[in-house]
């Protein structure tokens, strides 16, 4: 924020004047004059120049001080005539609110609408009335606001039911109708008015305001100076970073401050970027100008006078200040919109209302925003004056619209937004249609708007502009607004409503006409299409409309009489469109099997052809509604069916079908992609209900009027089909056309589409009118046929059908009666599987299926079958009936000429095919054969009420063809194919159906007597006949299970029988290993495995040992195959590894990293906040295998980025790579190191004191030899000051240097491993000769360790036998490489290591800057310490050992630790002590007797406790991670085993481990000495920070109501630009920070480069790793580093089990902990980085986002 620097003297000169100014007085002085008006422009002209815009930064704290008291308070003291403060009050006593809620959404606030009881779903409350309604427990939708709009609590109109909260609930005891202005005095009123009127016209005039340098009369300032500002203004052409770069230019600022007129520009449409002169502000407007005008509209700058900036800053405020001052009163509401809607002296349209709307694109976006804001709190809010403000909407709203087209800001910015707060209440929307007949004005607007047409009038939008694209998709918004006025259905009809419905109707019409037909398509032969036609305007338009299609026809069918007007209307629309479609040609006439038809010649494949038919598919869809009325049903003569002319109606849409046809048949290969695309839409779920759907319905009505003969004739021939069929000798078809193998096999592709079309032509009943059937048959067909395909997810299933325009599908109304939910683990999500009894619904043809999801639903219900052990074949199901209308498509069935076809197909069938029939084809005809005899079944069973039945299917089939005379009949056919061997794959259904056949037949014959079959076509007949054939299957079924078990057993033997052997194979090999010891070290006998193995100590002298040379381990290389031995001078074999920062066991996010150059790491300090984890995928390789392959790696990166300029998932730059074998990111390696042999020692050890007395003698030694050389070193002196000559004890040899006994490529190794521990964990360069290297290496050592521990705590599992083998293997070579990095580093160093790490137990006066012990992590120390002791032990051969010494490292810093606990879990209150026996006693004695020892050091710091229950219980509880982890690492350290009994659980394993150490909790009083001379540098101030044991870091807890969280994030608001909403606020679940992300304003640097909020955060939170959740979009988000990232599934699920990233589907979302607890376990096992890895190489487009800029 840039401070205020140049105005510091301008208010402190004015001081005076305003101290002395009275607001009362001024009222009062108001209340006396006669030009009211005037008086108080004189006011504002003296003093808003005063306050506002005095220099070239705003000063808005000055001005928000200011103006309320020179400005507003005078207003105010006039308006209530009384102290304001008073006066408001009293008004809001009076008030009596309305029960509108009205609160404003404020942009990513959740708004809720309920599915149940909505009147559409811009129906929303806000989260406050959510929570206190009857919908929370309804189906409802959450979403996030976009802005702008308001909460419809309280609205009657807006809910079928439950409109109030109980907040908003009305008194039943006021007559909310009451005018509220009879509360108010007159001359309350009157002042009111007076006010509210010159304030209201001076910010309209303000704002409209055009002159840059003038003012309007009255305002101009006594005093003018020439201060002026450059104003920039925003437009949507230019880009951020163009703005940015022409601001740096031309007014010489910062990148910073230019990105901050950016943001400001952008958000509140303007903002001045200079102050001064005329001449200095002109000067950078020509700059920005000429910068900006190269390749688009320059850039708006003005040059404006700073008093006029100073009025309009004042506008917004008084504007503001109205919209609050009329919250304490709706009187005060109604008579502020009664001054706005006054008609002014120009006569109508001149309110000042309606100057604001007319002027709104002129005005900038901040302007805009409060008056819009203001309107929404006035005139939308008091019911009378939002009908008059809805009539002059209505009236001003062609040129609103008309500006809104022109403007470019969008559309939530525009005053024409508004209209969904009228147009959605359904009876503002009826009085605007009868009264400004607003649906004839929104579509004449829109036609108005869209000038591309053809020729024909058609709509054309081939090449149009990018500008016309930009304007066409502005225009759509119209087709919202239409939408909005028809959304709600009226339940009454007026007769004016009626005539201005049908005039708006037939203004649709109009603009369907333009459309019928647009975009013709011809077929391209010889060569492809040179460029692909614009198609997509022409679909986006279709697309829009489908919703108000739709609902037009809901509208017409909700009255009989508008629906036979519209009727009329559009049959001759379209036979207005049509007429002349017969001309010039002479119609050709076709027969056929004894029939003839006339029709015109036309082909599809030659001539052009249109998608888009919207008039003959309107048409269809009111015929099918016609249908259901009453009048088809009793007096179809009154319908206008007579005009109809039934080829007319069918050819187009017919036309279309084919089309589809022939590009399935691959004829239209050379259009191009276009035309593919549009078929995929014309079928597709978005368009398919007014396109594909109607195109059906308007075949099945021509159809259902024609000769059924005579339509199939037609529909051959527009097939291109007829030739085939009609020749005499057709079913001999194999024989001739040996021609041309792509025509044929066009030609069955053809064949095989119109037998399709044919069935569902006469199977698709589902259509309400058209079947008799209810909406709910309709979509629970759908869904049945959508889970036959498998079963599905609920958001699958509703992106399969399709929505209304309420975004229903109605799928939950039926969803449970047709199919089951199985809920999800913790992956996947919950799926819908198809009752098994819905199956029989399965229609293999139906029509919304594709051919790949009906060749997958076949195969899914054929297994079902046969699982099932039923018979395979799929029938046809049974069929509703049709309406009346439609009742004569069954024919189809019976007519000759399909006849005809079906006994061809099944002639040509009786040859094995050569490519001239197929198996589809085949299967076609079977169905169709199937349809007709369930048909003739169902007439059969109804014939009893219905007498009439002159349905004979099999009557028909029976008999042989007429012409040629004698071919056999179909039955006859069927008979024969049954045994032919080419056609095992139809025999199913070829048997089916003649056993459907003699059913039929023996139902006809005893039709009278015996009762009819079940109607599935299961007779008892047909089931004795199945009988003995399910008989034969079921025999050979039995057969082949146990044939299945047999060979099961037989592999179960064999698999058995190799584990025993592996078993035994192993146990010797096992055996083995253990005894064959080191001849060398026989002498060590009495501690191995078979003396000891009861107790199996890891540490100490009586540690358990596998001897000097442990098992022989040999390992296999991944990458060469060779098996190699791990030896010390063998061969250096290492684990890819990955070493990272860790920062998931800190107790202190609040510490500032290090800076790395000056760190010290010697000392962890408790809170744990930074460490160095490593973790390994545990796969082996040789070192110089993995040298070349990195090298490899490497060199092919350099290749490639040269090349490609693409990213990677990994950094080579950085050591990074990915492992070999499994692609785990990996940065280094790490030996893998043998047990070194220990001697033993079997002379007397010396105990803790002695030990330590020899010990500080070499220390001494040490200490002073070491100073000795450092001096020598820097200038050759021999004694300097305190430099003591301290002779080393026996045996102690200063000058040894131990031999390296490693080989030379591991000690590569050792130093690579090291030197990458060093340069990750401390963020620096490496440098092999750093003295940090060792501590490096030992902390990471003791931190995975420490981490480790604490997930199996967290995992409840055992300390011991849990770890899966790759984390095993990597702790144990992390701890045996920490034991031996010693050997590459300077033997010196490390040696004084050890004495600063010793000192810090052991006070040593010589060693300076020693931490305090309550400072230092104990169990880091005990690493150190023991991982360090080897380089100074190596320098003794006076028989001391090694083990001993680590036995006292661990008591010594044991003590320390309970020390530390003892200090830290003192507690404040005496508590309850209770009692314990036995053992317990004895330790609660000693801790009590240890406890005060340390208060006699410490003095009185310390309370007395009389018991040590308390005491005891801290130490144990404190010291358990402690001792787990020592466990951990001398189990990995010396290499000993595990006993058995530790694998059992962790409690256990904790209580053996003390003992494995045998080691006594409490310690002998000398212990303790040594630690209490050194407590006096103890600092309280520490004392309470830390308690141990540390608990386990948690993710944050997340609320269980997703919606929380979104609320939580709505109120967030920009940290850095002055409270503005975030516009992508994002949750850390480690700390829960909540960031903006994604955002310039909150960009920092970090190490040179500009990154996000969410980066940046990492690096302080989480040590460059980060978990967070972006609320918005209901997705987590990994980041690693500044370059790496992925998303990740929510932890939040739907009721379907499902998450919904990007919140799209809006169902209630709730934590699901299982996944939290996933994520959790991911981050706590420091698998982040890696998941990124993974999900990074999965999708390589995420490798490309930049991550830093979240
Ligand atoms: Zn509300
Ligand atoms: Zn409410
Ligand atoms: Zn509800
Ligand atoms: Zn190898
Ligand atoms: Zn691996
Ligand atoms: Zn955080
Ligand atoms: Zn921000």
């Amino acid at each position: 924020m840039a401070a205020v620097e140049t105005d510091r003297d301008a208010p402190s000169a004015l001081c005076s004047e305003f101290l002395n100014f009275s607001a009362k007085d001024t009222a009062a002085k108001w209340l006396q004059v006669s030009n009211l008006p005037k008086e108080v422009y004189q006011h504002l002209a003296c003093y808003v120049p005063k306050i506002y815009c005095l220099g070239p930064n705003l000063n808005p704290q000055n001005e928000d001080l200011l103006a309320p008291l020179l400005l507003q308070s005078p207003l105010e003291w006039y308006l209530c005539g009384e102290e304001p403060s008073v006066g408001l009050a009293k008004l809001e006593q009076n008030n009596q609110p309305s029960q509108l809620c009205g609160h404003v959404f404020k942009v990513g606030e959740p708004t809720y609408s309920c599915r149940e009881c909505a009147a559409d779903p811009t129906c929303v409350l806000c989260m406050q009335c959510f929570l206190g309604s009857v919908h929370k427990e309804h189906r409802y939708r959450m979403t996030t606001s976009g802005g702008g709009g308001f909460c419809d609590c309280g609205d009657t109109e807006a809910w079928k039911k439950g409109p109030y909260c109980q907040k908003h609930e009305p008194n039943i005891s006021d007559s909310s109708q009451k005018d509220p202005l009879a509360n108010l005095s007159d001359e309350m009123i009157a002042r009111t008015y007076n006010v509210f009127s010159i304030i209201l016209k001076y910010a309209v005039d303000m704002l409209t305001w055009e002159k840059e340098d003038e003012l309007p009369e009255g305002l101009e300032p006594p005093a003018r100076g020439d201060t002026y500002y450059c104003m920039l203004f925003n437009d949507e052409v230019h880009t951020y970073e163009q703005v940015i770069y022409t601001l740096q230019k031309a007014v010489n600022c910062t990148q910073k401050e230019a990105v901050s007129f950016a943001t400001t520009v952008d958000r509140d449409g303007r903002k001045s970027v200079r102050f001064g002169d005329f001449q200095f502000c002109e000067q950078a407007k020509s700059v920005i100008v000429r910068n900006t005008s190269r390749q688009t509209k320059p850039l708006r700058v003005q040059v404006m006078h700073s008093s006029v900036v100073a009025h309009q800053c004042f506008a917004l405020k008084a504007l503001t200040w109205l919209g609050q001052i009329i919250r304490y009163s709706d009187a005060l509401r109604r008579i502020l919109c009664q001054v706005g809607l006054q008609r002014g002296p120009e006569g109508e349209n001149s309110s000042l209302v309606d100057t604001l709307m007319l002027c709104d694109s002129k005005m900038w976006k901040g302007a805009r925003n409060v008056y819009h804001q203001l309107f929404m709190s006035s005139l939308l809010m008091d019911t009378k004056y939002k009908k008059l403000f809805a009539i002059q909407f209505a009236k001003n709203y062609e040129r609103l619209q008309s500006d809104y087209v022109k403007d470019d800001h969008d559309r939530e910015f525009s005053v024409t937004d508004l209209s969904v707060q009228m147009f959605t209440v359904p009876s503002l929307a009826r009085m605007l249609i009868t009264e400004e007949n607003l649906m004839t004005t929104i579509i004449r607007t829109f036609m108005d708007h869209l000038r591309h047409r053809d020729l024909h009038g058609h709509f054309q939008f081939e090449r149009y502009t990018a500008q016309q694209a930009f304007k066409f998709r502005r225009v759509q918004s119209l087709i919202g607004d239409l939408k909005y006025v028809l959304i709600s259905r009226p339940t009454e009809w007026t007769d004016q409503l009626r005539e201005k419905y049908l005039e708006g109707f037939s203004a649709f019409l109009e603009l369907l006409k333009c459309m019928q037909g647009m975009d013709p398509v011809v077929r391209q032969v010889g060569q492809h299409i040179e460029m692909e036609p614009e198609w997509e305007a022409a679909f986006t338009l279709q697309m829009k409309l489908t919703h108000i299609i739709s609902m037009m026809q809901e509208w017409c069918s909700s009255d009989e009489r508008v629906l036979i007007e519209a009727y009329k209307k559009c049959l001759s629309a379209l036979t207005h469109c049509h007429s002349g479609f017969t001309d010039g040609e002479q119609p050709i006439t076709l027969s056929m099997c004894g029939h003839s038809v006339d029709t015109i010649r036309y082909c599809v494949s030659q001539e052009k052809v249109s998608i888009h038919l919207p008039l003959s598919r309107l048409l269809a869809g009111l015929h099918a509604l016609l249908s259901k009325t009453e009048v088809a049903y009793r007096f179809p003569e009154l319908l206008p069916l007579s005009e109809l002319s039934p080829p007319m109606l069918i050819e187009h849409p017919l036309r279309c079908l084919v089309l589809c046809a022939q590009v399935h048949a691959g004829m239209w290969r050379r259009n191009g992609f276009s035309l593919v695309n549009q078929i995929y839409y014309y079928h597709n779920v978005k368009c398919r209900v007014e396109m594909f759907d109607k195109d059906l319905s308007m075949l099945q009505a021509g159809a259902s009027m024609m000769d059924p003969n005579h339509f199939l004739m037609i529909m051959l021939s527009r097939f291109e089909l007829y030739h085939i069929f009609s020749s005499a000798d057709c079913r001999k078809r194999y024989n001739r056309e040996n021609a041309n193998k792509d025509v044929v096999q066009q030609n069955n592709t053809l064949i095989e589409e119109m037998l399709h079309l044919v069935i569902m032509i006469v199977g698709e009943r589902y259509t309400a009118g058209v079947g008799q059937v209810e909406c709910f048959d309709e979509i629970r067909r759908e869904i049945v046929h959508q889970l036959c395909i498998r079963p599905m997810a609920h958001s699958e299933l509703v992106k399969a059908l399709p929505e209304n325009e309420n975004k229903e599908t109605g799928m939950e109304r039926v969803i449970d009666s047709v199919a089951l939910f199985k809920k999800p683990g913790v992956t996947g999500k919950g799926l819908y599987k198809l009752r098994p009894e819905s199956a029989k619904m399965f229609n293999l043809y139906f029509h919304h299926y594709s051919r790949a999801d009906q060749s997958k639903a076949e195969e899914a219900q054929r297994k079902i079958k046969r699982q099932n052990g039923e018979d395979s074949v799929l029938p046809p199901p049974v069929l509703p009936r049709f309406c009346p209308l439609f009742a004569s498509l069954v024919n189809i069935l019976q007519c000759d000429v399909l006849l005809g076809i079906l006994g061809a197909v099944l002639q040509w069938a009786m040859e094995p095919s050569g490519g001239h029939w197929s198996e589809s084809m085949l299967q076609r005809v079977l169905h169709l054969i199937g349809m007709g005899l369930v048909e003739e079944q169902q007439h059969l069973l109804s014939s009893a009420e219905d007498n009439d039945t002159n349905f004979n299917f099999t009557l028909k089939i029976s008999r042989p063809g007429e012409a040629p005379a004698n071919t056999p009949s179909i039955l006859a056919l069927l008979e024969t194919l049954q045994n032919a061997p080419h056609l095992e794959v139809h025999k199913d259904m070829i048997r089916w159906i003649l056993k459907t056949v003699a059913n039929i037949k023996t139902t006809r014959e005893c039709t009278a007597s015996a009762p009819p079959s079940d109607s599935s076509g299961h007779s008892q007949e047909e089931v004795s006949i199945g009988s003995t054939v399910r008989d034969k299957d079921k025999a050979e079924r039995k057969r082949k299970a146990e044939m299945a078990r047999l060979r099961r057993e037989k592999i179960m033997a064999q698999m058995s029988e190799m584990q025993r052997h592996f078993i035994n194979e192993n146990k010797e090999l096992f055996q083995q290993s253990l005894e064959e010891l080191d001849p060398s070290t026989s002498s060590t006998l009495e501690h191995s495995p078979s003396s000891c193995d009861s107790t199996l100590f890891c540490v100490g002298p009586r540690r358990w040992r596998a001897g000097g040379s442990d098992r022989r381990q040999v390992v296999t290389c991944i990458l060469c195959q060779e098996e190699q031995e791990i030896r010390i001078d063998g061969k250096a074999m290492v684990l890819a590894a990955f070493v990272q920062r860790s920062t998931v066991m800190s107790k202190n996010r609040k510490r500032p990293p290090h800076n790395p150059d000056k760190y010290d790491p010697l000392f962890m300090h408790p809170d744990l906040s930074f460490g160095t984890h490593t973790g390994s995928c545990g796969h082996i390789m040789h070192s110089h295998c993995w040298q070349r392959y990195f090298e490899a790696v490497q060199a092919k990166e350099q290749r490639r980025q040269q090349r490609l300029r693409v990213h990677t998932s990994y950094d080579v730059e950085n050591g990074e790579f990915l492992c070999p074998l499994c692609e785990c990111l990996s940065n280094t390696v790490i030996p893998l190191l043998k047990f070194k042999s220990i001697y033993c020692f079997l002379s007397e050890q010396p105990d803790l004191s002695q030990w330590l007395n020899i010990t500080s003698l070499q220390m001494k030694a040490l200490l002073s030899a070491h100073r000795k050389a450092k001096a020598a070193d820097a200038d050759g002196v021999d004694d300097m000051d305190g430099v003591n000559d301290c002779p080393p004890p026996d045996g102690f040899k200063l000058d040894y240097t131990p031999k390296n006994p490693y080989s030379s490529t591991i000690k590569e190794m050792l130093t690579t491993f090291g030197t990458a521990t060093y340069k990750v964990g401390l963020k620096v360069h490496p440098n092999e000769q750093d003295p940090r290297v060792p501590i490096m290496c030992w902390g990471s050592c003791a931190y995975t360790i420490q981490s480790i521990e604490r997930l199996l705590v967290d995992e409840e599992k055992p300390l011991f036998g849990s770890l899966p083998c790759r984390q095993d293997d990597c702790l144990s070579s992390l701890t045996r490489f920490g034991s031996a990095c010693w050997t590459v580093s300077s033997h010196a160093t490390v040696q004084n290591h050890f004495i600063r790490l010793l000192a810090a137990l052991v006070p040593d006066p010589r060693v300076e800057n020693t931490p305090c012990i309550l400072d230092i992590d104990m169990f880091h120390l005990l690493v150190s310490l023991v991982l360090s002791h080897p380089a100074v032990f190596s320098l003794d051969s006076s028989g001391l050992s090694a083990d001993t010494a680590q036995l006292h490292f661990l008591h010594l810093v044991t003590v320390a630790h309970i020390v530390q606990i003892l200090l830290s879990s003192v507690p404040e209150e005496v508590q309850m002590e209770q009692e314990s026996g036995g053992a317990e006693r004895e330790e609660e004695e000693k801790v009590c007797m240890f406890y005060n020892t340390l208060r006699t050091h410490l003095g009185s710091g310390l309370r007395e406790v009389d018991s040590g229950w308390h005491l005891w219980c801290c130490v144990k509880a404190g010291i358990l991670p402690y001792l787990r982890a020592a466990a951990l690492f001398f189990h990995y350290l010396n290499g000993a085993p595990a006993p058995p009994e530790l694998h059992i659980s962790h409690l256990c394993a904790a209580g053996s481990s003390e003992q494995r150490g045998s080691h006594q909790v409490c310690p002998a009083p000398q212990h303790s000495r040594v630690h209490c001379s050194r407590s006096s540098s103890v600092h309280y101030s520490t004392i309470s920070y830390f308690r141990f044991p540390r608990e386990s870091n948690h993710l944050i807890e997340l609320p269980g109501d997703y919606s929380a969280l979104i609320n939580q994030a709505s109120s967030f608001t920009c940290p850095k630009s002055g409270g503005d909403k975030s516009r992508a606020p994002t949750l850390c679940l480690v700390c829960g920070a909540m960031l903006c992300s994604q955002s310039y304003c909150c960009q920092s640097e970090l190490e040179g480069v500009d990154v996000g909020a969410c980066t940046a955060h990492t690096f302080a939170c989480g040590a460059g790793v980060g978990i967070f959740l972006r609320v918005r979009e209901s997705q987590v988000l990994f980041l690693a580093g500044k370059t790496k990232g992925c998303f990740y599934a929510p932890p939040y699920l739907d009721d379907y089990g499902e998450t919904d990233q990007g919140l799209r589907r809006g169902n209630p979302l709730h934590l699901c902990q299982e996944r939290y607890r996933k994520i959790q376990k991911l981050w706590r096992q420091h698998s982040i980085t890696e998941e990124i890895g993974h999900a990074q190489e999965a999708n390589q487009t995420l490798v490309g986002i930049d991550w830093q800029h979240l």
